[in-house]
């Protein structure tokens, strides 16, 4: 089948299911989940795929709310990848809902045509992005196995190329000191708040000297129950990122020195938690990239080139994919500039029109993407070269 041919049909079976791709954005939207309990995201993710004929894998790779689906018998194998988490408080403000719905979208228009073109597509619903980590746990149980690609769509404040996907670990301070009246024996006491709060500023003074593309950022959790009784106990917990896992671990003993810091000056105790796991940084390989561009361009999209004033710095569990299995992680325009992910104003827009639109075209952009690695002789090897040279 010629090329054209078969992105205008995958096209065409997107939009037969345009309804039920905006339901599945909405549906999600309204019901927001977080990580690892997205049961409801997973049960309508799962009936659409089964609706559409596919046999799905529920509760997939041993995490209850990662599934997986696939379709085709040989070619090329491209997973299409969905996240359908959201955030405490203010819901789908990363439009989780809409990476799900072009996911599912893709994915089935892909899947109806996969025989007849010669590829197979994987569909895989990966469960906690924001910090759990199910793309890890669910990469090395060999849900990415046999892959040639994997590819997601992510909702943005503009059309971008791709996300810049640093390294992140996360780490939990719990300090303990020692409780007394804190007006009738305040020199009894060991003050742990004063630990944590020492800890936090050891680490405000630490940023002036870190590179320009790390972050640190931390909350505190447990700051003592009552003034009247020196905190015997606190606790703060950070995120520390950097461009890869190496630089990461240079920060993290940084940190960690000045945590503990915190502790020593208030005679505290201090158990640093490494929380499992780190997230490594995104590598986006260019031929993929340069083929969604192509396809969205041709859905009057143009996906650009991140630049200082309009770019996405986060990270991503596709990171640890992006190691293992040649992977792009573009961003789709759901708001206006200056509206950014993980905000309110963001939800609204994840979950209105411009979600809707970007689901479908998202959809339509992956599944072409798809078409070119199946059909174009040459592509995934391309892909695997540029893949060996980023390392
Ligand atoms: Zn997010
Ligand atoms: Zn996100």
């Amino acid at each position: 089948m010629p090329l054209g041919d078969l992105k205008a049909r995958l096209c065409d079976e997107v939009d037969r299911r345009a309804e039920a791709i905006r339901g599945v954005s909405r549906q999600l939207h309204a019901h927001p989940e977080l990580g690892f309990a997205e049961s409801f995201a997973h049960d309508v993710l799962a009936s659409t795929l089964e609706a559409d004929g596919l046999a799905v894998s529920r509760s997939a790779f041993g995490l209850d709310t990662a599934f997986a689906a696939e379709a085709g018998e040989r070619g090329a194998t491209v997973a299409v990848v969905c996240e359908y988490d959201a955030l405490p408080g203010i819901g789908h403000a990363c439009g989780h809902n809409v990476i799900a719905a072009a996911g599912i979208g893709a994915g089935l228009a892909a899947a109806a045509l996969a025989s007849e073109a010669g590829g197979r597509v994987r569909i895989l619903g990966t469960p906690a992005e924001e910090g759990g980590g199910g793309k890890v746990f669910m990469l090395e149980a060999g849900a990415f196995d046999g892959c040639d690609a994997a590819l997601m769509v992510h909702p943005a404040q503009a059309d971008l190329l791709r996300m810049d996907g640093i390294a992140v670990r996360q780490v939990v301070a719990r300090y303990r000191g020692a409780a007394a009246h804190a007006a009738a024996a305040p020199h009894e006491g060991r003050n742990a708040l004063d630990g944590a709060v020492l800890g936090y500023l050891n680490v405000a003074a630490l940023r002036q000297h870190i590179r320009g593309d790390e972050r640190i950022h931390g909350v505190f959790t447990d700051g003592g129950g009552k003034p009247n009784i020196v905190p015997a106990s606190a606790a703060t917990h950070w995120y520390v990122r950097a461009a890869d896992l190496r630089r990461l671990d240079d920060l993290g003993e940084r940190v960690a020195a000045c945590l503990g810091a915190g502790a020593t000056a208030a005679g505290c105790e201090v158990d640093l938690e490494w929380l499992e796991p780190a997230f490594a940084d995104l590598v986006s390989n260019p031929v993929l990239e340069t083929l969604y561009a192509d396809n969205a361009r041709a859905l009057g999209r143009d996906p650009l080139e991140p630049t200082p004033e309009l770019r996405v710095t986060g990270s991503t569990d596709m990171g640890n994919v992006s190691h293992v299995v040649p992977s792009i992680h573009p961003m789709i325009a759901v708001s206006p500039p200056g509206v950014v992910i993980h905000t309110p104003e963001f939800a609204t827009f994840a979950g209105g029109d411009e979600g809707d639109r970007a689901a479908i075209d998202g959809a339509k952009a992956l599944a072409m993407t798809v078409a070119d690695l199946w059909i174009v002789d040459g592509t995934v090897e391309e892909v695997r070269r540029a893949f060996t040279g980023a390392g």
